[in-house]
């Protein structure tokens, strides 16, 4: 099988491999690791369809992360997607009307990121094994409200890994919130910034770039890593449910073989559509990938103008984890459709750092053909939520919502009738008090927990037993501060930690 080795987007021209890369989690000079080819599986498109979504895992996977052995990353597979989540199928797909919504939200933490957080902590312990590493590993992660639970459960007791998550105090919503404060493990940490999304990502990335910092942490033993998309750890497993998703749809007859389908991703960070972007050039047949943003809508216009501008205001929406106007994996994009010009790319971001924004050359707007952009405003996501609720009874949570929104906008412009697949990125329970107050106006009132019993009595899906009890837990987090005191925070907890 061929090799795959991984390099910067920015030009530094090592190789590493992939059990190196996800150690590492993002390049010296800045730059995202990417795979130096990307692997063909056209020929094995008709045999997925009668795989689990483990084998399938094992397929897409052994094929990037081609330094693992078969038993490791078996191994890897079998624990990270087993009973923890609350469907065997581990994705299940929905056809409403007209539409498939792929739920990709039945892990721990009801959220999408659980696809690839439960597999990270331990392909990350192979690697370090792989790499006879003595260090212990420090995640320092950014979230908008859905990794850093994910990532707090995957890598709560893991051994010689500890984990610091820094979430946008008034960013995230309150269940989101209490999930995060109230976790258990030595060796987690919480904090809530003072700033939003983009602060706390930024914060993340100049730590990461901080040599005499990393050089302090490596003298107390650690060395960082990172459970963002922007690890390759994180974005290689989020393929997978593309291709299940596909061989879903082929099996209950919804679709014929090789039949092309378009996709709707809400994205945010840009990792969940990448992830669709790099099944596609891997042979999936996707016809359009169609981006869906929120009220911050600075994809909709680099996808629609070629120009990234992220000098606008920033709204905390109901949809809280797309609330993010520097969307990192869009790195990992830019390095595809300029022909893998690093030096394009560096120019790209060092514009991007010192003035907000840069704009791409005719080329490379060329290779933007395969999306379509466009943004939902709160009010079309609400009531997007009630629509389809009235109609089929089935609830939707408000990024969900918001990709669904975009996609009536996509069919009214262009009548493209290609079936449809939706990523839907969170349990409605996660997002109990904009999802009720889109039902009617009367949940207004009432608090996310008590939203929580009133949801369960419409006759929607069992009550989560990760949020059951949510609302009696000890809060064990406390922390709180400027974008200034990260690096003390980090320095207090590990001093602290016996
Ligand atoms: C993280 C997240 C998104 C955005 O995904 P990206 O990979 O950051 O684009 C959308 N919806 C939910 C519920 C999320 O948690």
């Amino acid at each position: 099988m061929k090799q795959i080795f991984y390099k910067s987007t920015r030009g530094d021209r090592r190789l590493f491999t992939s059990s190196q890369a996800i150690l590492q989690g993002i390049s010296e000079d800045g730059g995202l690791f990417v795979p130096d080819s990307i692997p063909d599986l056209t020929h094995e498109i008709n045999s997925i369809v009668d795989m689990n979504y483990k084998e399938l895992s094992y397929l897409v996977m052994s094929k990037f992360f081609t330094d693992f052995d078969e038993s490791e990353l078996r191994e890897c597979v079998g624990r990270a997607y087993d009973s923890k989540f609350d469907t065997e199928n581990i994705v299940e797909l929905k056809k409403v009307s007209n539409v498939y919504f792929m739920e990709l939200y039945h892990g721990p933490t009801l959220a999408f990121k659980d696809m690839a957080l439960s597999i990270l902590p331990y392909l990350m312990k192979v690697s370090a094994k792989k790499n006879d590493f003595n260090k212990d590993i420090l995640i320092l992660t950014a979230t908008s409200g859905d990794t850093g639970k994910a990532a707090l459960e995957s890598f709560s007791g893991v051994d010689r890994i500890k984990i610091i998550v820094l979430f946008p105090k008034n960013g995230v919503s309150k269940i989101q919130e209490m999930q995060m404060v109230t976790q258990e493990g030595d060796n987690t940490c919480v904090i809530g910034l003072n700033g939003n999304f983009d602060d706390a990502q930024t914060g993340v990335k100049n730590i990461f770039k901080d040599s005499f910092f990393n050089k302090k942490l490596f003298d107390m033993g650690y060395v960082l890593s990172s459970a963002n998309s922007i690890n390759i750890g994180r974005l290689i497993p989020q393929i997978v449910y593309y291709f299940y998703g596909y061989a879903s749809m082929v099996k209950n007859g919804q679709i014929d073989k090789n039949e092309k389908i378009n996709v709707v991703v809400p994205t945010g960070n840009f990792g969940n559509i990448l992830a669709a972007y790099y099944a596609k050039s891997m042979g999936l047949p996707i016809k359009k990938l169609i981006c869906a943003s929120n009220d911050n809508n600075v994809l909709t216009d680099f996808i629609n103008k070629g120009i990234y501008d992220k000098n606008r205001d920033f709204f905390v929406t109901i949809s809280p984890s797309m609330d993010i106007l520097i969307s990192s994996n869009l790195e990992r994009l830019l390095y595809l459709i300029s022909d893998c010009d690093c030096s394009e790319v560096k120019q790209l971001m060092n514009s991007l750092n010192t003035n907000g924004e840069y704009s791409i050359s005719q080329n490379m707007k060329d290779g933007l053909r395969d999306f379509y952009g466009n943004f939902a405003t709160q009010k079309e996501t609400l009531d997007s939520i009630k629509e389809i609720f009235d109609s089929d009874k089935y609830l939707i949570d408000t990024h969900t919502a918001v990709a669904y929104s975009v996609y009536k906008k996509y069919l009214e412009e262009t009548n493209d009738n290609t079936k449809v697949l939706i990523a839907s990125t969170a349990s409605p329970y996660k997002f109990t008090k904009f999802v009720m107050k889109a039902l009617d106006s009367k949940y207004s009132y009432m608090d996310d927990f008590s939203l929580i019993k009133e949801m369960n009595k419409i006759g929607f899906v069992n009550i989560p037993d990760s949020i059951n009890d949510l609302e009696n837990k000890e809060i064990l987090h406390k922390i709180v501060c400027d974008k200034n005191q990260i690096r003390t925070k980090i320095l207090d907890f590990l001093n602290n930690y016996k």
